[in-house]
């Protein structure tokens, strides 16, 4: 792909009118590169073999098509998805539910091991159209009856390799017995050992094969390429940060989504960035308009989406800023080749939580660099900073002070009867960059380590309250449900909910208003949510030790073996 070649769009890969609305509300600008070859071959009823990893858009590659094909007015499973892990589960049913915001009665349901059978049961005699299993749990659901797969058109297996790994070998043979042979098959895994091989040789019927080529490494020898561990929550703080400590003259940071570029632009600037959007939602001649304020200094942070900076080309940009990583490795080359331009040095930044460590090496690969770890710049390294510019400033500013102005101290000095340094101390109350040298600075905790890492609450959680308690039968999941549907946070945000009589309090990410007065529009058994922060005192910390939301991530193989399986 050249700079400007045009990118494929959603609109033409032959999805339906609803599901491209509710890619445009998701802010979703342009398929990812399996999007765009898988969406089509799916469409086209063909079986499917993708090797793809995390991060590069697979779940919707699978899940659109899927819904596509789904018939509402039909009460039964036909679709089935199987993971790994109970909370990539979880993570899949939720993007199938986001993506079919605009199909009325459409069900998708999560089933994984460790946890009770009854609600399993109760949910699936209810019905659900999309069923996204562990394979353990759902053999035993096959086993049980309780799952029937008669009318099922799809099957996709998710990571299919860590699957197999994990010992699940005989549980998918058990369903790819089970299924009607009329079944479309996709099967998405990072590797292709011989036993993935095996099952699509055995199973899929001369599946496609779709595999995403590591981009060229072009001439990046004047850019040094850094990585910054950190969780989703402290990217806005640490790239605060990340702007105080590195001699940053312009910078493009890269987002995923349109609606991700706004969002950022508007809480950089809240905090006294010169920042602008940059995404295909502009016009050319916005757009122009905003490179130009870029190259004139008018502007020094630009948040972009992939396509909308295709092509960059400022002198001025001495930092790109992978906020969220790309979804192919061309994407990133492309991105951080908007600095270091016209021989200057640049400098690339990514940050990648824990999870995604282990794209790290494909990025190295393409660009035949090693990506530098680099640590959070501690709270002390940020208040240096601070000094050094402010006395670098100072330094500038010395040479244009004339006998004049030394005039005028003395002046001052008279008239106030203050010493110099009294003095001094004062003028520095009145400088507005003065005063950022005095607020406290925290350290930023760097991402935990990934088992801790998807139940990451923590940090930055607030408490809410919500009206209703034990009392009057409040119970957490339906509230969970409520948070999850109405107010778009996932599952795994929710943090620790305490029931009391009259009331219930709950931790999650400090919410927008918006989010807030839409929940407190919403029902829980026909009673009216009321929803509110409830600050801690002060001192007080969230608890940590307790998994808010049901046991933490585990394998389902960590628990007790239910019988004899194949490694
Ligand atoms: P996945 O590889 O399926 O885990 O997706 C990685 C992330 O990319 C998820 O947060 C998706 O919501 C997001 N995503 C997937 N496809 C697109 C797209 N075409 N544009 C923007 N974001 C996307």
């Amino acid at each position: 792909m050249s700079d400007t070649a045009p990118a494929r769009q959603f609109a033409d890969l032959g999805l339906p009118a609803h599901l491209l609305e509710a890619l445009n509300s998701l802010g979703y600008e342009t398929p990812s590169p399996i999007q765009a070859e898988a969406i089509p071959t799916l469409l086209a009823g063909k079986d499917l073999l993708g090797l793809a990893q995390t991060g590069t858009g697979k779940t919707a590659a699978f899940a659109l098509p899927v819904l596509a094909g789904i018939d509402v007015s039909l009460r039964a499973t036909q679709a089935l998805i199987l993971t790994p892990t109970r909370e990539l589960a979880l993570q899949v049913a939720e993007a199938f539910q986001r993506y079919a915001q605009n199909m009325r009665g459409f069900t998708v349901l999560a089933l994984y091991g460790g946890s009770a059978f009854a609600p399993q049961f109760k949910a699936l005699e209810r019905g659900a159209h999309v069923v996204v299993a562990t394979p353990g749990r759902l053999t035993d659901h096959l086993r049980r009856g309780s799952l029937k797969l008669q009318d099922l058109r799809y099957l996709a297996l998710d990571e299919a390799d860590e699957m197999l790994k994990m010992g699940f070998a005989d549980d998918l043979e058990a369903v790819f017995e089970e299924v009607p042979d009329t079944t479309q098959k996709a099967l998405f895994s990072a590797t292709m050992p011989p036993g993935v091989r095996n099952v699509a040789r055995n199973h899929m019927k001369e599946p496609a094969e779709i595999r995403l080529h590591s981009g060229a490494s072009s001439s990046l020898e004047t850019i040094t390429q850094k990585v910054w561990e950190v969780s989703n929550h402290h990217k806005l703080d640490a790239m605060t940060r990340l702007l105080e400590v590195e001699p940053v003259e312009a910078m493009i940071v890269f987002v995923r989504t349109k609606t991700a570029s706004l969002e950022l632009a508007e809480r950089l600037e809240a905090r006294g960035f010169a920042a602008a959007a940059l995404n295909g939602d502009l016009t050319q001649q916005l757009r122009e308009q905003v490179v130009d304020r870029l190259k004139r200094g008018l502007l020094d942070i630009v948040v972009a989406t992939d396509v909308a900076a295709r092509g960059l080309d400022v002198e001025r940009i001495t930092h790109v800023l992978n906020y969220d990583l790309p979804h192919d490795s061309e994407s990133y080359v492309h991105r951080i080749g908007r600095t270091g331009r016209a021989g200057r040095q640049g400098t690339a930044i990514l940050f990648a939580t824990p999870r995604e460590r282990r794209l790290l090496h494909v990025l190295e690969r393409a660009t035949g660099q090693k990506i530098e770890p680099q640590a959070l710049p501690t709270a002390d390294a940020v208040r240096s900073g601070r000094l050094n510019k402010l006395a670098s400033r100072l330094n500038d500013a010395r040479e244009q002070a004339t006998s004049l102005h030394q005039q005028l101290v003395s002046d001052l000095q008279e008239l106030t009867s203050l010493d110099a340094t009294e003095l001094a101390a004062a003028l520095l109350t009145l400088l507005p960059s003065a005063k950022t040298l005095l607020e406290p600075v925290a350290d930023l905790p760097s991402a935990p380590p990934r088992r801790e890492r998807e139940f990451d609450r923590d940090s930055g959680l607030t408490r809410y309250k919500v009206q209703g308690g034990r009392k009057t039968g409040l119970m957490p999941k339906p509230l969970v449900d409520v948070l999850v549907k109405v107010g778009g946070l996932q599952r795994q945000q929710i943090g620790h909910i305490k029931l009391f009589n009259e009331h219930t309090g709950v931790f999650l990410p400090t919410l927008d208003q918006a989010v807030i007065n839409r929940l407190a529009g919403a029902e829980i058994n026909g009673v009216t949510l009321q929803i509110k922060a409830w600050p801690l005192p002060e001192g007080e910390l969230p608890p940590r030790d307790r998994a808010p939301r049901g046991k933490p991530p585990r394998r389902e193989y960590a628990g007790k073996p239910k019988g004899p399986r194949k490694a």
